[in-house]
């Protein structure tokens, strides 16, 4: 079975059925596969044969949706696009996927000329937007128009649906390249747990659809039945205004996210009572920013998934009755019905419970390979499974607990300190809103805890009450030693905290791998 089953079945079960509300437009999955089916027409009416991939760079809409079934009903590939790159970035991963069609909304009209200029290999840009179709692009209704509905291509289950490439918060992001049947596994397999996504519900995308923590909850949304409720891109006032409107019922969002729909005055009015499922992952959450979500939102149940793009995503997930046990909340649960997983030493070998080492997961939820990258693949994929580059470590009930990028742990002194354990002891101190710790250079302890904080509004703590505050939580030598206060902290396309960008201010790049 592919992605478009989804479809099928939709409309013929609940052809009525809203399957997107977007601002003032509403379609129906009748109507959703009737332009599904043209638009696959034309696309191949545009050349994409089987396998071809096409490229789409938007914020989210409906039209978002429709591609994200048109593409492989027509035997072709998706490719979305990181909104953040720059011209150049989106034109190199387009000549490096060897795309010849892209969608393009208003919001990236502009950077056409830019990306045609470095990608000779774009044939056609076909127009999303509800605008005037630009000179030299094709529009997306007009295709729509001119062609006639063909069957659906039906490729099969273990071809590549599309090509999602990772967050880019360690490096260059990689284009991983996921198959059917790895997206169906993890989306029936989270969707097994019955704790969110039950069906008919509405789903809010709020996170960008190009990042997979979105398109994964697309799928999900697809196979369990209901309707997809779409804002061009999270503000909190959007999302709330969406979420009282519609009534939606379940949402997808990033820790920084629900950090900024907690925190943020100009959300803290509307009605989100109609929320029943609130989905979060992608990063670490601190649990004072948990706490705030769950007093914002007594009526939603809470889940955490916690996975990577080469997981498809999803590898454990943290069921709604596990937060209500204290000890549970900094996990972030077990392994998923359809995914195995382990923590292993570097030696592969598995460690006892309770001992750090780094997440491996095996199932038909790990991605076919990197796209045009086999060296990684390998090294990723050793012995079957996927190495996360996460350290963890489990209890012997099987609950992962994630520590730390291996990439963000700091070595100071000789002891191993994890960044995410110090950001969440920060994060209970009531005058910061959120925050990032990194190790800088430092020539007595080799690498030095460094805090990046954020307060929130009219606060200015000092770094000697942020550090007592710390040693107060956690043993003294994990305690910042030296405190910045900021605005903002940089932040990903796909919603992260950007350390690198901070620690590249204090590394030069020949002490270390700083990009
Ligand atoms: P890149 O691989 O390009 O550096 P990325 O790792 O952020 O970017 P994604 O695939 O979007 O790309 O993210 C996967 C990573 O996100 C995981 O490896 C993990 O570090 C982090 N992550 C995901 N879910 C959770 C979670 N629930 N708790 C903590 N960290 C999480
Ligand atoms: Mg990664």
């Amino acid at each position: 079975m592919e992605i478009t089953q989804a479809l099928h079945r939709a409309a013929q079960q609940t052809p009525d059925l809203p399957a997107t509300i977007a601002g003032e437009r509403v379609r129906t999955w009748a109507q959703c596969r009737d332009r599904v089916a043209r638009l696959a027409g034309a696309l191949q009416a545009l050349g994409v044969g089987p396998g071809d991939r096409v490229a789409m760079l938007s914020l989210n809409s409906d039209r978002f949706h429709e591609y994200l079934f048109a593409v492989p009903w027509a035997g072709g590939v998706v490719t979305p696009v990181n909104i953040r790159w720059s011209p150049a970035e989106i034109a190199f991963s387009l000549e490096d996927a060897q795309v010849a069609i892209l969608v393009v909304d208003d919001a990236f009209v502009p950077a056409v000329p830019a990306i045609r200029a470095g990608a000779p290999v774009l044939r056609t840009i076909v127009y999303s937007g509800d605008g005037e179709v630009p000179e030299g692009m094709v529009g997306f209704e007009a295709l729509l128009a001119e062609h006639e509905p063909v069957p659906d291509a039906r490729r099969g289950r273990d071809d590549p649906y599309g090509i999602y490439y990772t967050g880019g918060t360690t490096g260059t992001p990689k284009g991983v390249v996921l198959s059917h049947a790895n997206l169906l596994a993890s989306a029936l397999g989270s969707a097994a747990s019955g704790d969110f996504m039950t069906p008919g519900g509405r789903l809010l995308h709020a996170a960008p659809m190009f990042h997979l923590a979105d398109g994964a909850s697309w799928v999900a949304r697809n196979v369990t039945g209901g309707t997809h409720v779409i804002v061009p891109m999270f503000t909190p006032a959007g999302v709330a205004a969406a979420i009282a409107a519609h009534e939606v019922t379940d949402v997808l969002l990033v820790p920084t996210m629900i950090q900024m729909l907690v925190d943020a005055p100009e959300a803290a009015d509307a009605d989100l009572t109609s929320l029943r499922h609130l989905l979060y992952g992608a990063s670490p959450i601190s649990e004072a920013v948990l706490e705030r979500a769950a007093k914002r939102l007594p009526a939603a149940e809470f889940t955490q998934a916690y996975g990577m793009t080469e997981l498809s995503p999803v590898a454990t997930l943290l069921r709604p009755v596990d937060h209500g046990v204290d000890r549970l909340r900094r996990s972030a649960g077990r392994a998923a019905p359809h995914a195995e997983v382990r923590i292993v030493d570097e030696n592969d070998e598995e460690v006892p419970y309770g001992t750090v080492g780094e997440i491996v997961s095996r199932g038909p939820h790990v991605m076919l390979g990197y796209w045009n990258r086999p060296d990684e693949t390998a090294s990723a994929l050793r012995g079957g499974w996927m190495h996360t580059g996460d350290g963890g470590r489990m209890d012997d009930e099987g609950y992962v607990y994630v520590v730390d990028r291996i990439k963000d742990m700091i070595v100071s002194g000789g002891e191993n300190v994890y960044s995410v354990e110090v950001e969440n002891a920060l994060a209970k101190h009531p005058d910061v809103a959120s925050c990032a710790v990194i190790g800088v250079p430092d020539d007595e302890w080799g690498e030095r805890v460094h805090a990046v904080v954020v307060p929130v509004a009219g606060a200015a703590p000092s770094a000697d009450q942020l550090r007592e505050h710390v040693k107060g939580l956690i043993a003294g030598y994990k305690a910042p030693r030296t405190v910045e206060l900021r605005d903002a902290l940089p932040i990903s396309g796909a919603g992260k905290i950007l350390k690198r960008d901070l620690r590249a201010e204090h590394w030069s790049s020949a002490d270390r791998g700083v990009s």
